[in-house]
């Protein structure tokens, strides 16, 4: 018999309903898995909360009123606030928080009435405010890639991306701001989606970009993260006002698996020099086997690539050092011990609330807003930031979706690139431009590269195109076996 942690969401969607196995006995099976952990994937767990969860989705199924994924258990990035878990977003200055209520897609993913019924094992590890590429910035401790226990797992959902590949859980939630899913996704071997800016809801998320930031699913496959993806999206108008009033859709019902003619667009910028040979092989031999399956390949050119990162590291901390000015002591988190006024407890708290990589990007953020500054940098980062979406839409006249690396490297050491924050700044490369463009991206695995580790293949679809990135990587996991690539020892 297949172990429970080998089965997928879907699988363990059906049997819990077809009543082979009790939503207790799950969470149980998952919750020992998680609480053998050496990856440090976890910030906090608590089995009395997730047993509690597990009965409730139980009754739930035997009652007839359980959501599509009654059960199954998942666990959080850290950023989403939860009222059952502590809440830290990777950092010190939140220690110990607890909010008093649940954000969005906790609550839709969740056993509350008109959740999904999912079952919550804990927060998962990122890195501080969701700042990294490689979940080293968090306050307490880093994630060992479970391919590779001296390699980073990607950030900064690296806890998510870390649990999932080392089947700890089947599913996990991940947040973008510039490619903290589609990145460690990459890094670990898995599957991860963002959708367009504004159809998942960002109440509740602790903020960092908010013109930028974007929750997601994170699963082994692309058909767990459409049944993930499913329940997250829908509009939340009232709770925030970037949220798009486009309907849920069941992105699962679109895994037709038809390619039908799909033109994929490859960007030359993409395939540049620089890209380690092992990651340029992957991902010409899954992009091989879209054209075995009917996909056309077309060349095609986003000019303004290399720009996307200056662009994105002036605005995203820009947005930061605005997000971030309400830790200061007063309401929620840390408040230094011994100051003297209320400025003197303003910085010292902030000295010591917040590590070093938040409070560069909270320097540059302030340095770039401020007077005489604002418009040679900040201004001209809006307009393009515009250009860049511009070049998605020319692209978009000739394909359907775009496929490139994730990355231009596997995962690298830890304590690599610790003391170069420009180096972590340029591998961002690949999943900056989507970002900026607000447009939906994905990673999927696509084999392995340097040192035997994973590969993701990236695919960028245009707005609200969720259904077709899914379907066209489904497509490829019916096909192929790269998805089924598994960490040794695990
Ligand atoms: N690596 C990028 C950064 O450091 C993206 C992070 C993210 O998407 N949250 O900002």
């Amino acid at each position: 018999m297949t172990a429970l942690h080998d089965l997928s969401v879907a699988q363990l969607a059906q049997d819990l309903r077809a009543k082979k196995m009790s939503a207790v006995e799950v969470a149980e099976h998952f919750l020992a898995r998680c609480q053998a952990d050496t990856l440090g994937s976890f910030l906090s767990m608590d089995p009395q909360v997730t047993l509690d969860q597990a009965r409730l989705a139980q009754a739930q199924l035997a009652q007839g009123t359980a959501g599509p994924l009654a059960g199954v258990p998942m666990a959080h990035k850290d950023i989403f606030v939860t009222a059952d878990f502590p809440t830290t977003a990777g950092s010190k200055m939140l220690a110990g928080y607890r909010s008093p209520f649940d954000a969005t897609v906790v609550q839709k993913l969740g056993v509350s009435s008109g959740g999904a019924g999912m079952v919550n094992l804990g927060k998962l590890n990122c890195d501080e405010f969701a700042m990294g590429s490689s979940n080293e910035n968090s306050a307490y401790h880093p994630v060992q890639n479970p391919w590779d226990s001296t390699r980073v797992p990607g950030g900064s959902s690296g806890g998510s991306a870390a649990a999932v590949a080392a089947r700890l859980l089947p599913a996990a939630t991940g947040t973008d701001t510039g490619g903290s899913i589609r990145q460690p996704a990459s890094f670990c071997g898995i599957t991860g989606i963002k959708p367009t800016y504004g159809r998942a809801s960002r109440y509740g998320m602790v903020a960092y970009a908010s013109s930028l930031d974007q929750a997601g699913p994170m699963a082994r496959t692309a058909q767990d993260c459409a049944l993930l993806l499913s329940a997250m999206c829908g509009p939340d108008l009232e709770r925030d006002s970037t949220s798009l009033d486009v309907p849920a859709e069941d992105f699962s019902r679109e895994l037709t698996g038809s390619l039908d003619g799909l033109r994929i667009g490859m960007p030359q910028e993409f395939f540049a020099q620089g890209l380690a040979p092992g990651v340029r092989a992957a991902v010409n031999a899954a992009l091989k086997e879209y054209e075995k399956l009917g996909a056309r390949l077309v060349p095609i050119s986003l000019p303004r690539t290399e720009l996307s990162i200056p662009v994105y590291y002036i605005i995203a901390p820009a947005e930061a050092s605005s997000n971030l000015s309400r830790f200061d002591g007063v309401k929620f988190g840390h408040r230094a011990k011994d100051y003297t006024d209320l400025v003197s407890m303003y910085k010292k708290t902030r000295a010591q609330g917040f590590g070093e990589e938040v409070k560069r990007r909270i320097m540059t953020g302030a340095y770039v807003l401020s007077h005489g500054y604002y418009d040679a940098y900040y201004l001209q980062a809006q307009k393009i930031r515009r250009m860049i979406a511009d070049d998605f839409q020319q692209a978009f006249k000739v394909c359907d979706v775009i496929a490139g690396p994730v990355a231009p490297t596997v995962a690298w050491k830890l304590g690599e690139k610790t003391d170069d924050p420009v180096a972590n700044y340029l591998a961002d490369i690949f999943t900056l431009p989507a970002s900026l463009a607000g447009l939906p991206g994905m990673s999927l695995p696509a084999g392995l590269g340097e040192a035997g580790m994973p590969v993701g293949l990236q695919l960028i679809g245009n707005y609200f195109k969720e259904a077709q990135l899914l379907n066209a990587a489904h497509r490829l996991q019916q096909a192929t076996d790269f998805h089924l690539a598994q960490p040794g020892g695990q």
